[in-house]
């Protein structure tokens, strides 16, 4: 698969758009199991990512993930900042020379590997990981198409789900122990609707489902 700067362009614009658009609802997700921040912390480092369209559009990916990797970091703030600028900096770093699905599972590899160095977290720790984990596994099984698409989306989907009946073990939401559980994870969530929203827009014609509700 290659990329255009139109293609890139409108990535981005999906990405943002999908944060803009379930802003309240990851900040309401944060209020249950956080300091409800998440939302606004996501809004403001896509704001910030937007104002640079431009800028990415007219790189090659590796160094427009680079650029929306900084951002995030400087702009989102909280735990998520800097986590989600790592995921878009080692995808960077790691971009395969084969675009396909099991090239992008090795690059979300690093990026994984990465936000566990950082964050001292693993998977099934009610984090952001408890998505992108899965979503990995997803890609590295391979395919094409709109069949890939609708595959990952559903997947990421579900893992955010999966996150409700946990109980967190890092991030702020520990703190409240078993109160915990109950709740999706507002940065699992929000990791999921960029993957659905990157699906949708790499795969238009994937079959539309109602990936975007949220049953918190
Ligand atoms: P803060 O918790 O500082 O207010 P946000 O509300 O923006 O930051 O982000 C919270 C999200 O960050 C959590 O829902 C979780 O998914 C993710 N997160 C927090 N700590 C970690 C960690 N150590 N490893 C992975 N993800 C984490
Ligand atoms: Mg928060």
């Amino acid at each position: 698969m290659t990329s255009t700067s139109e293609s890139r362009r409108r990535l981005v614009e999906a990405l943002a758009a999908t944060i803009f658009e379930h802003a309240e609802e990851l900040t309401e997700l944060d209020r249950a199991i956080g300091d409800g921040d998440h939302g606004l912390n996501m809004k403001r480092g896509f704001e910030h990512v937007l104002a640079l369209v431009d800028d990415v559009a007219a790189k090659a990916p590796p160094d427009a993930l680079k650029v929306i990797g900084t951002t995030l970091m400087m702009k989102v703030g909280g735990a998520s900042g800097p986590l989600y600028g790592t995921l878009f900096m080692t995808l960077g770093k790691s971009w395969p020379a084969n675009v396909d699905a099991t090239g992008f599972a090795d690059a979300l590899g690093a990026a994984i590997a990465s936000i566990k160095r950082l964050g001292k977290s693993d998977f099934g720790q009610k984090t952001m990981l408890d998505v992108l984990v899965p979503v990995h596994d997803e890609l590295a099984r391979g395919g094409s198409g709109a069949e890939l698409g609708g595959r990952v989306a559903r997947r990421a989907t579900s893992a955010a789900q999966a996150t409700i009946p946990l109980q967190a073990i890092r991030g702020r939401a520990s703190f409240l122990g078993a109160r915990s559980i109950g709740h999706m994870d507002p940065g699992a969530r929000s990791s999921s609707l960029m993957i659905v929203a990157l699906c949708r827009e790499l795969f238009p014609d994937m079959e539309d489902e109602a990936w975007q509700t949220s049953e918190s």
